[in-house]
């Protein structure tokens, strides 16, 4: 069984782009610059925007994170989505979800101008990103490929199924995984809640990616020897041995599905960090773009 560690390849990816930054600087060009809005005071959210903000400062990008009190009305939330839209010294941004329940999430990312889209998804980004079109792709399914591109899985022919549809995980995963690219050409069942007997799916699958967020869901029964795991799911739980009082688990009951496993991602340190990195592919590429 061979880890995909997200955490080295991410501090990988990171190196990389910080030469590329470096050389902009040197080159007197402008320094790429991330903002985040936070809404409200979610410990997990916090935690995610922080660990972003630490990132940018690692590649040496500049970043902003506009804090919002979780009563703001979605007018105002929209008025500062339309400040970075029109800030030309921010390159590109991200609105942290989940929002508060009284603001629509779907108008708040269709309020976010394409072009600093470096989350993906707008509806523009999404549409060029099925038709397998440059743009920017959404940063966990983007990370999966980058970490399945560097460790030379084979995805060619491969049955691919993912479990979840969510629009930032299991939906763009199942489209990008299809298509005719460089990790893709596999062949994917998407699978979600409604879906019957998934076990008969998944113990098919050469390649097992888990999006639905139910701590330890798949185990080692469910999955066939040599089998590609890829956990996205995050779920903290009580701890009182952690400093910070929880601990994280992934979708996958690592135990009983690892020694199955040709290829497994741990949690933490598997798809998480490679997120990160992809958002800051994502910036750098936005600040390119809106050179030329
Ligand atoms: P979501 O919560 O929006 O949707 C969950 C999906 O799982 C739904 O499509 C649902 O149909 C499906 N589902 C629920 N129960 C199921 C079942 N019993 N069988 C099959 N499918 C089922 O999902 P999300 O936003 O993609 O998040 C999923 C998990 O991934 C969460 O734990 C989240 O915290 C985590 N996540 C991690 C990262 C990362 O960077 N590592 C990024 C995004 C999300």
């Amino acid at each position: 069984m061979i880890l995909l560690d997200g955490k080295k390849t991410s501090a990988e990816i990171k190196e990389e782009i910080a030469i590329e930054v470096a050389k902009l600087k040197e080159q007197g060009k402008k320094t790429p610059h991330l903002a985040a809005i936070l809404v409200g005071n979610d410990g997990a959210s916090r935690t995610y925007v922080n660990a972003k903000v630490k990132a940018c400062e690692k590649v040496g990008f500049n970043s902003t994170l506009v804090r919002l009190e979780d009563t703001i009305s979605e007018e105002e939330l929209l008025s500062e989505i339309n400040k970075l839209n029109t800030n030309n010294d921010i390159d590109g941004f991200i609105v942290q979800l989940p929002l508060p329940k009284h603001i629509d999430e779907q108008k708040v990312l269709m309020a976010v101008n394409p072009d600093k889209d470096v989350d993906g998804f707008h509806p523009t980004n999404v549409g060029k990103m099925t038709l397998n079109l440059p743009t920017f792709l959404p940063a966990t399914p983007a990370g999966i490929l980058e970490l399945l591109e560097r460790y030379n899985v084979e995805t060619s022919g491969k049955n691919v199924v993912v479990i979840g549809r969510s629009h930032i995980v299991g939906s763009p995963m199942s489209i990008l995984l299809s298509q005719k690219r460089t990790v893709g050409n596999a062949t994917v069942t998407i699978t979600h809640s409604r879906t019957k007997n998934l076990e008969a799916f998944t113990k098919e699958a050469d390649i097992v990616v888990v999006a639905l967020g139910v701590a330890e869901f798949l185990k080692g029964d469910m999955v066939k020897d040599g089998v590609v795991v890829i956990d996205v799911g995050i779920t903290r739980v009580d701890d009182a041995t952690k400093k910070n009082g929880f601990r994280l688990l992934g979708d996958v009951h690592f135990e009983s599905v690892a020694p199955k496993a040709s290829y497994i991602t741990p949690v933490p340190g598997g798809v998480g960090p490679m997120t990160i990195a992809m958002l800051m592919k994502n910036t750098l590429l936005a600040r390119e773009r809106s050179e030329a």
